[in-house]
């Protein structure tokens, strides 16, 4: 234990993770391995390039767009029922191993993993069942879950398909579903366009998360409203524009959703500019009642765990030792998967 203090005593009682993705989670040792394994070419010289191939540059890199060309190469690499099932088991073993990570959704786009369609979508999401299976055997103190992702580029087909998806393998273990991916066009994406199929998971009893309101100014504050109203999901992935506008907070409180806050990843994809708008963002939250998780987004990928995001949060003032708690908490709480136990 090097973090000290409060950090320390939360990993000791296990922490939440809720917004981590597949392609950001898994050792990238064990990405090179998969990778040579299915002999895929890799523009990279050694492994000390690939590392960083597929990592964000602790620099920070310019924006989304740069981000998704990262997971491009993960994605591919995750590409086949093998890799995706030692991903999962990899990723689950490794939160517990590294940070006493007790409850933890991973979640991932089954249809950015099968080759544009050449491979079948029941192998990749089934072999995501058995990695998870593996590691329940393995961590039988972890609770871990998956969340199946839309895409905001793909067809409403596409995305129907990935819900229904979801609803056959909740039984396997999956607890949720999201929707991420850049926007098909400058401008709003129609978010309200896919209540139906929000409405179809959650009456199958499946949690809702969003992406929304990482980034985008006034617009991405309009997504943020038409989403809580139109969509009411359990919990928004970042959320963080909602710190500006009074009314979005309050829609947030009343709704009683949960963001999934990822300072670190913020910080990398430049959503927020500095470390004082970290603390200013979290502060607002707390002090208007919005309810909030920390979570890492990806803690191979943004090179930060789950520790090193609440050690930053009270070394910036973003949060008090008493927050801090509450916030990892709320993780246990808020996760889908008590959901699944009680209703399943
Ligand atoms: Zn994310």
């Amino acid at each position: 234990m090097k973090y000290g203090g409060v950090v320390d005593e939360l990993a000791r009682r296990g922490l939440a993770e809720l917004h981590t993705h597949l392609g950001g989670s898994v050792d990238p040792a064990v990405m090179w391995t998969l990778a040579h394994e299915q002999g895929i070419a890799l523009p990279v010289k050694d492994y000390w390039d690939f590392e960083q191939l597929v990592s964000v540059d602790p620099r920070g890199v310019e924006g989304l767009p740069q981000l998704d060309a990262i997971y491009k190469w993960t994605e591919l690499i995750q590409s086949s029922p093998l890799a995706v099932e030692r991903s999962v088991h990899g990723a689950i073993g490794g939160a517990y191993r590294k940070q006493n990570i007790t409850t933890l959704e991973l979640r991932f786009n089954p249809m950015k993993r099968n080759r544009g369609g050449e491979r079948d979508l029941d192998h990749i999401i089934m072999a995501a069942a058995r990695g998870l299976d593996r590691a329940s055997l393995e961590y039988p103190q972890v609770r871990a879950g998956l969340i199946l992702m839309m895409d905001r580029t793909f067809t409403r087909a596409q995305n129907e398909v990935i819900v229904e998806k979801a609803i056959r393998y909740r039984s396997r273990g999956v607890v949720g579903i999201d929707i991420a991916g850049p926007r098909p066009a400058p401008g709003r994406y129609a978010y309200g366009e896919l209540e139906p199929l929000i409405e179809t998971a959650r009456e199958a009893g499946l949690g809702v998360t969003i992406h929304v309101g990482e980034e985008g100014g006034p617009d991405g504050i309009a997504e943020l409203g038409e989403v809580i109203e139109q969509l009411r999901p359990d919990r928004i992935g970042h959320g963080i524009l909602a710190a500006q506008d009074d009314e979005t907070m309050r829609l947030l409180r009343e709704a009683g959703i949960v963001l999934e806050i990822c300072p670190s990843s913020n910080l990398l994809t430049r959503a927020l500019p500095d470390e004082e708008a970290v603390r200013d963002t979290c502060r607002t939250f707390a002090d208007r009642g919005v309810l909030f998780t920390i979570a890492t987004d990806g803690p191979e990928m943004m090179q930060t765990h789950l520790q090193d995001e609440l050690a930053l949060l009270l070394r910036v003032g973003a949060l008090t030792e008493a927050e801090a708690r509450a916030a990892n908490e709320r993780g246990h709480e808020a996760t889908f998967l008590a959901r699944r136990l009680v209703a399943a």
